[in-house]
């Protein structure tokens, strides 16, 4: 197989010499979906990069201009706070003014319908919730809040983002004088358990799964769609690049996501 690329979208010649993304392969995953009691959603960076927030892994994403500050050095060190805020104010700025794209919105849309029990994402933005979805399990946390590491009082991210930029000093919070930080998981931190088994548990009881946008590289991102096809599950991959678990998919459509799940949507005509 090898991608062709036309304008706009990147399509797949097939084994079968057809080139692009067949209505019948919608079909096919509008039909499982039909099927199914308990499709469950699993989202990378690729399905918010459509609403112009940059992946953070890719060339001219923050860790590609920044070394990453590691949890133990947070902890440790003023410096190594003083730096993380400085990089987390600027990345602030590319998530300013996001709006959840199409591709948001049918997730959201399907797990209104009861067509979707759920989406779990490794992305930091939001951008689920904001399109309407609500179960989702953000494996990374969230960048939209900032906890205190002592008391655990949640502050929107925000206020303490301008707090940042206005004193230059990392915020403390109003309560306690602790030290405070994003909400999402950093470099060299544990992904919290309980999280991790919610997602473990929601994958394994799913019938169909859609792993959308995600290299399917990451730990637990690699090992959840296996644990749902490993149970029983359909294994759909939509993302524009391929993944080391295309293999395995039972469908697997390279294409934009806001127009895959668009056209999905359509056929489902919910
Ligand atoms: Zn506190």
């Amino acid at each position: 197989m090898h991608a062709v690329e036309v304008p706009g979208i990147v399509v797949l010649s097939g084994n079968d010499g057809q080139q692009g993304v067949r209505l019948m392969d919608f079909e096919q995953v509008a039909q499982w979906l039909r099927e199914s009691q308990r499709a469950v959603a699993f989202t990378g960076a690729g399905i918010s990069t459509e609403s112009g927030i940059p992946d953070f892994r890719s060339p001219g994403g923050v860790w590609a201009r920044n070394k990453p500050v590691y949890y133990d050095e947070f902890l440790a060190n003023a410096e190594s706070r003083q730096e993380y805020w400085r990089q987390k104010s600027e990345a602030h700025v590319d998530f300013a003014g996001s709006v959840p794209n199409v591709g948001h919105g049918v997730l959201a849309s399907w797990e209104q319908n009861r067509i979707l029990q759920g989406v779990i994402t490794q992305n930091i933005d939001g951008l689920h919730q904001d399109a309407g979805s609500r179960r989702v399990i953000e494996l990374h946390g969230t960048a939209r809040f900032v906890d205190c590491l002592s008391c655990a009082r949640r502050y929107e991210v925000d206020q303490m983002v301008e707090r940042f930029q206005a004193t230059g000093n990392p915020p403390t919070c109003d309560d306690c004088g602790g030290i405070t930080k994003h909400a999402t998981i950093s470099f060299g931190q544990q992904l919290q358990p309980q999280i991790v088994d919610e997602a473990t548990s929601l994958s394994r009881s799913a019938d169909v799964m859609l792993a959308i946008g995600s290299s399917l590289v990451v730990e637990p991102a690699a090992s959840l769609p296996r644990i749902a096809q490993a149970a029983g599950a359909r294994l759909v991959i939509l993302n524009r690049d391929e993944t080391p678990l295309d293999h395995l998919a039972d469908q697997v459509i390279r294409r934009s996501i806001g127009e895959s799940l668009r056209e999905i949507n359509k056929i489902l005509g919910t």
